[in-house]
């Protein structure tokens, strides 16, 4: 039980982690090119953010959340996802006062109570991006851009955007009359979490997983053809920016957000490579959102990226991240005199950005050389008394076991320069 890591969470260990790191550092290079700042709130929040910012009827809110009285008798929740968070941190240290429009990205760890599964954990992580206080569909295609290049970049060739329409609260009040005349019908067919949704929220209907649910909205009305002039103007503008992009787009009717605030844009990076879960990136524009908070009316549009089915698509394209090397030059020392001189040896040498290392195991010279090669230094300098004697080194290339000598006064420049070369 100790040693036991919780349902749907996963370690990141030591010789995994420079995936990631390589991928954080991609992705803040990417938002610093399309003028993107970080900012980072914390894991947890009052609950009533999330209830109001997610909303009532989502799955998320009613079943998933990390919910708990802390010792101030607060409802505290870990944070399921990351736009909540950024907005409640936009109101609070009143940016939207500032020169708009304001462009965040963020990393985060994210918290569901789901069914852990290939793709779906307790413990998540994602990249996100959010602009405020646009309206323009230029700023959707701008966040849609960033996703987009990002991808490509990473070489991954197999994720498909789909992008929709969700309307505005006007134009959906009718889709949903007609949506709901549509399913009644089929009431008593539908899941019970379907049913339940019927009143409340019917667009959810189209997003069950369920395959009956599934098959029962084939044919049902979609929300492109209700929209109203505005939000049919704006989504026509979204295709003709994504055209002047290069961006290819299928019109996928079944991506919905489904709750007053989310307003027009919907779209999805999808991907049949990594099973069922195959949504890699989701977003879409939320124009009453910040309001709902308590705010300003500020738009906003943003997307969240999950970092480990990026990982998994990744993976099943074939895509290797490079592997950094862990040593660049092992001191191999012998006795009490050259141990000194190693670790101001090694010390100096990382002063001039090589990775540097020496034993910490009291080794033989042989266990040395073993050591040595088995994390990987490309060179190996021997240090005993007769060394430190001549003032002459023993140099290792350890690719091609070739010894020969150094002067000591030529050492550190010596090293410096094969390692760089
Ligand atoms: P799904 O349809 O897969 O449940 P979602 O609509 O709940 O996704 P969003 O809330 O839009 O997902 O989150 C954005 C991204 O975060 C998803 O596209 C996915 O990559 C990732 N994600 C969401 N839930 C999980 C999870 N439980 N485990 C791993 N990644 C997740
Ligand atoms: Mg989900």
């Amino acid at each position: 039980m100790l040693t036991n890591i919780p349902k749907g969470t996963k370690d990141l260990m030591q010789d995994e982690s420079y995936k990631w790191q390589f991928l954080e550092n991609k992705f803040a290079e990417f938002c610093a090119l399309y003028g993107f700042k970080e900012i980072r709130t914390p894991i947890f929040e009052h609950t009533e953010l999330f209830q109001r910012g997610i909303g009532d009827t989502t799955d998320v809110v009613q079943k998933e959340m990390y919910t708990f009285e802390d010792h101030g008798h607060r409802s505290i929740t870990l944070k399921p996802e990351g736009t909540a968070g950024a907005v409640r941190a936009f109101l609070e240290h009143k940016i939207y006062a500032e020169t708009q429009p304001t462009k965040l990205f963020y990393k985060t760890p994210c918290f569901r109570y789901e069914k852990p599964q290939s793709g779906r954990l307790r413990q998540f992580h994602q990249f996100g991006v959010e602009v405020f206080g646009a309206s323009n569909m230029i700023a959707d295609a701008e966040v849609i851009s960033l996703a987009y290049k990002f991808i490509k970049y990473l070489g991954i060739e197999d994720l498909e955007l789909h992008i929709n329409s969700i309307g505005c609260p006007e134009c959906r009040a009718k889709y949903r009359l007609a949506l709901q005349e549509f399913l009644r019908p089929k009431f008593d067919e539908l899941c019970p979490t379907c049913q339940s949704r019927f009143d409340r929220n019917p667009m959810r209907i189209l997003d069950c997983k369920s395959e009956i649910c599934q098959d029962l909205v084939k044919g049902a009305p979609v929300m492109i053809d209700y929209l109203c002039d505005d939000c049919k103007e704006a989504f026509e503008d979204l295709q003709a920016d994504l055209k002047a992009l290069d961006i290819d787009f299928t019109i996928d009717t079944g991506i919905v957000r489904g709750l007053d605030y989310y307003t027009k844009t919907a779209f999805e990076f999808v991907t049949n490579s990594i099973g069922a879960q195959g949504t890699v990136c989701g977003g879409g524009r939320y124009d009453n959102l910040v309001e709902e908070l308590g705010g300003p009316s500020v738009p906003g549009v943003g997307w969240g990226m999950g970092i480990e089915r990026l990982l998994m698509v990744m993976e099943a394209n074939g895509i290797e991240i490079p592997k950094p090397s862990t040593s660049d030059v092992f001191v191999a020392t012998m006795g009490e005199n050259a141990k000194h001189y190693g670790l101001k040896l090694v010390s100096q040498l990382r002063d001039n950005g090589i990775k540097a290392d020496l034993d910490t195991l009291q080794r033989n010279f042989k266990g040395q050389f073993k050591y040595s090669d088995r994390i990987g230094a490309k060179y190996t300098v021997v240090i005993g008394d007769n060394e430190l004697e001549t003032k002459l080194f023993q140099v290792k290339d350890m690719d091609n076991s070739t010894q020969y000598e150094v002067k000591e006064e030529e050492l550190i420049q010596h090293l410096v320069e094969k390692v760089n070369a």
